[in-house]
């Protein structure tokens, strides 16, 4: 019997709002499709709004309180969701202590949500003719425009009848009732199309009647012969549709080579070819790169490859702890390629800002049509077609930033995470604030797949992990060929500046290197975590520093605008022309961002083209990559950057990295920041002498007799495991401990402290005061005019009901919001803070 026969049959929906479950629908009589889990469907919540859900459970009980509304529409014949995505939601909504409509909001695409906007029409009784005299200019212009359109988007009106608020307008059209005001579901999703050449079905059919082809080519059979060859190859009819793709015309033309657009098309005119439109692929490679060959692994890769092979077998998870430049990702690749033998599905995970074109073509050389791609960076479309892609099962493999986590797979057997420690798989804000990582091993476990971590500097956690024997794990100590790894340098910047050896924040050493580096014709990078020009400016007779009037930041000063900005909430402002203080008219630049290394460097070495690869030079979608093939060309001699620049770059020529200053690394007041130095600092040594001779790394710094760049420029990684995973323990950090982080927001400073108090007391009540910090205020307690507090708490990880201490915290957080004076309080929870 069908479940549309029966009244009673009720679907839970999941909907993309902030609340904490799912909601009961009716199912109605007669829907065309059969209702099951993982379905999209149209419902309305609230006041009236529409929204796109999904089904995650069909069910008989009807709901005591309330009477269900009817589902509306369900928007597909097969649904887009399957029953293992729904599992990995309630995971992470659970884990990660959100909803789960937090998380369907990041993991299903917009695309694929339907939006509502809201439209006009004319009113079905309104008689133009009849009526046209009660109307003023604009009402009559826009009553025409609705006869010929008939709907027209509310957005659009203001546009037609040249008003900025057409709301007047509307509102008396409306009293009139002349036109009706509606809201219209739209289906986001636009493929790419192309308009392509293929044979028209009468000649296809009738091979006889090519000759008549031959005819009208005259002389230039030949090509025709070898253009038809072409075409014939490629079938027309319907059937045979999936894998017709056609010509685009350009290609067409250079297969019958002397044939003329032209001539092409009358051949057209005669109906020999017809024109068609056809969905195309976003990434072709061309003809050239598919030919390139793919490498033989060496016998140190063969190696760790049987290991990690080994390794998975028995664990299912294994630490991949090679080198930069050992080679890990052709260790990656052939794992994979095994994985597409088996007719099954993987997925590459990689940080957000490594997916480079470099990385893409390597792997589309490879993998060719089964590989598909899914970045943050993506439109919607390309998402959609990604989801789409992975569920036709076109593509065997994906490679994308953690949220490709969230595709359907429904065979997947192995993940690698390439990375694995870069911060960037934690995402922030909005919820869910999930570890990209972390969520991998648990979507590995619900599919029965195997993890891959792969690392040149491991996170404590993973390493810890493997030393506890709970990963395997398997090395590559070496690098690839010949190459070597690079020698790294200690520069005293005070001693330096003493002997009068430094240029402004340069040494003479890095000028000089990075001077003789080039000359030779190789490139440089230069790396500084901060970027604009300088992080704040300050008057000279005062020492008045501007800030941010909603952040408690001082403002950095970007040189290109002229223009002072904050960091954390985008607030722009002119360099004032007095101080505000004191009336003084000298302001003066503090400190180093990348603007200033950029003009520093073309200061002292003139000859130099320099690059910047920062958030300002790369806001728009191809311009990370622009910079990077303008690097790999050769046209940059040396790029400047923040901490885009330390990730997986791999470029023949590097010989030389400068890093202007360390301090700033390590002087973080965060657990990890010696953990996040240590891996910077190696990660950005990685880029230099990749191939050929070896690389030279200059690492400024006024504190020289810091050990851990000690260990950084002798590639010691286990000694400063060791001594880092000693103080975790002793003070109780992760991997010792779980943190859950609170953040307590209000607009006023006394109400963010009260209910931080508040709340803290009430933790402390029911978890114990060990296991609470704070509440403290942030060092930067103040962005976007909200005041900030956070309490942090730490959960033994053993032998300590997890489930039961995160039911406590909500409790709290609903108590706290319950109480009258704290009614305007936010309070966000991270699970595993950053
Ligand atoms: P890692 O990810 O470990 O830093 P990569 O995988 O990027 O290192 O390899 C470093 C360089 O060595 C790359 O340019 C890669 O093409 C080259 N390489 C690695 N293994 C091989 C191989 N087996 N044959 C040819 N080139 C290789
Ligand atoms: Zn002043
Ligand atoms: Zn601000």
């Amino acid at each position: 019997m069908s479940l549309f026969e029966d009244q009673h049959n009720f679907a839970e929906v999941i909907l993309p709002v902030p609340l904490p479950k799912s909601f009961c629908y009716s199912i109605p009589l007669g829907t065309d499709v059969e209702l099951a889990v993982g379905h999209r469907v149209l419902v309305e919540f609230g006041n009236r709004k529409m929204y796109t859900g999904v089904v995650s459970e069909i069910h008989q009980k009807r709901p005591e309180k309330y009477d269900p509304k009817p589902i509306l529409e369900v928007l597909e014949v097969d649904p887009s969701v399957t029953e293992m995505q729904i599992k990995l939601w309630k995971w992470v909504a659970e884990y990660y202590m959100c909803t789960i409509g937090e998380v369907l909001n990041i993991a299903l695409p917009s695309g694929l949500k339907l939006s509502s906007q809201s439209y006009i029409q004319l009113h079905p009784s309104f008689i133009v003719e009849e009526n046209l005299e009660m109307l003023n200019d604009k009402e009559f212009t826009l009553l025409s425009t609705l006869e010929k359109e008939q709907t027209v988007a509310y957005s659009q009106v203001s546009n037609i009848i040249q008003l900025k608020s057409p709301y007047k307008t509307i509102k008396d059209l409306i009293a009139k009732e002349a036109i009706l005001l509606i809201e219209q579901i739209k289906e986001k999703y636009k493929p790419k199309m192309e308009k392509r050449l293929r044979l028209t079905e009468q000649y296809a059919e009738h091979p006889e009647v090519l000759d008549k082809l031959f005819e009208s080519l005259g002389k230039k059979a030949k090509q025709g012969d070898a253009l038809l060859k072409y075409l014939t190859l490629v079938p027309v009819h319907e059937d045979h549709m999936t894998n017709y793709h056609g010509v685009s015309k350009k290609e067409f033309i250079n297969v019958g080579k002397e044939l003329s657009a032209s001539s092409v098309g009358t051949m057209t005119k005669n109906k020999i070819f017809e024109e068609f439109e056809r969905q195309i692929p976003r990434f072709e490679l061309s003809i050239a790169d598919r030919m390139l060959p793919t490498p033989e692994l060496s016998a140190a890769q063969n190696e760790c490859l049987q290991k990690t092979v080994t390794g998975l077998n028995d664990k299912g998870v294994c630490l991949l702890h090679g080198v930069t430049g050992s080679g890990k990702t052709e260790v990656y690749l052939k794992l994979i390629k095994s994985v597409i033998e088996n007719g099954s599905q993987a997925l590459f995970m990689i940080p957000e800002i490594a997916l480079t074109s470099q990385l893409v073509r390597r792997l589309k050389v490879y993998f060719g049509d089964v590989l598909g791609i899914y970045h943050s960076k993506f439109s919607d479309n390309e998402r959609v077609e990604t989801w789409k892609g992975v569920q036709e099962g076109q593509f065997q493999v994906i490679i994308g930033t953690r949220s490709s986590l969230f595709l359907p797979f429904s065979d997947l057997e192995l993940i690698v995470v390439d990375e694995e420690h870069d911060s960037s798989y934690k995402a922030n804000d909005p919820a869910p604030r999930y570890q990209g990582r972390d969520v991998a091993l648990v979507l590995a476990h619900f599919h029965h797949a195997k993890v891959v971590l792969g690392s040149a500097t491991p996170s404590l956690e993973s390493f810890y992990l493997a030393v506890k024997q709970k990963y395997a794990y398997a090395g590559l100590t070496e690098r690839y060929g010949n190459a070597q790894l690079p020698e790294i340098k200690i520069i005293d910047i005070k001693a330096m500046r003493k002997q009068k050896k430094m240029k402004d924040d340069f040494s003479d050493e890095l000028l000089q290197l990075v001077h003789k580096t080039t000359e030779e014709g190789n490139q440089a990078i230069l790396f500084q975590n901060r970027r604009g020009y300088s992080p704040y400016v300050s008057c000279e007779t005062c020492g008045w520093v501007p800030s941010c009037p909603d952040c408690a930041v001082n403002l950095t000063y970007h040189i290109y605008r002229n223009e002072l900005r904050c960091h954390y909430c985008g607030h722009k402002e002119h360099v004032p022309k007095t101080c505000v203080s004191c009336g003084g008219t000298s302001l003066k630049t503090v400190g180093l961002g990348t603007q200033k290394v950029e003009e520093g460097l073309k200061t002292f070495l003139t000859d130099i083209r320099v690059g910047r690869l920062d958030l300002d030079t790369t806001r728009r979608k191809h311009s990370y990559e622009q910079i990077l093939t303008d690097f790999e060309q050769g046209h940059i001699d040396v790029l400047v950057g923040t901490q885009m620049v330390t990730k997986g770059l791999d470029f023949n020529n590097v010989r030389v990295v400068g890093i202007l200053n360390a301090d700033s690394l390590i002087f973080f007041p965060d657990f990890r920041a010696h953990e996040r130095a240590f891996q910077l600092l190696t990660q950005v040594s990685g880029r230099a002498g990749r191939r050929g001779d070896a690389g030279t790394v200059i690492l400024q710094t006024t504190m020289p007799k810091e050990t851990l760049f000690a260990k950084v420029a002798r590639h010691d990684y286990r000694n400063f495991y060791r001594k880092e995973i000693q103080e975790r323990q002793q003070y109780h950090y992760p991997p010792f401990t779980r943190l859950i982080k609170l953040t307590i927001r209000s607009e006023k400073q006394e109400l963010t402290r009260d209910s931080a108090e508040w709340l803290g007391k009430r933790l402390i009540n029911w978890l114990g005061a060990k296991r609470i910090l704070g509440p403290q205020e942030p060092v930067i307690n103040k962005i976007r005019n909200y005041y900030l507090s956070e309490i942090m708490i730490k959960l033994e990880r053993e032998n300590f009901d997890l489930k039961k201490a995160k039911n406590y915290i909500h409790h709290a957080i609903l108590n706290l919001k319950e109480e009258k004076p704290f009614k305007r309080v936010w309070v966000s929870i991270d699970v595993d803070p950053n």
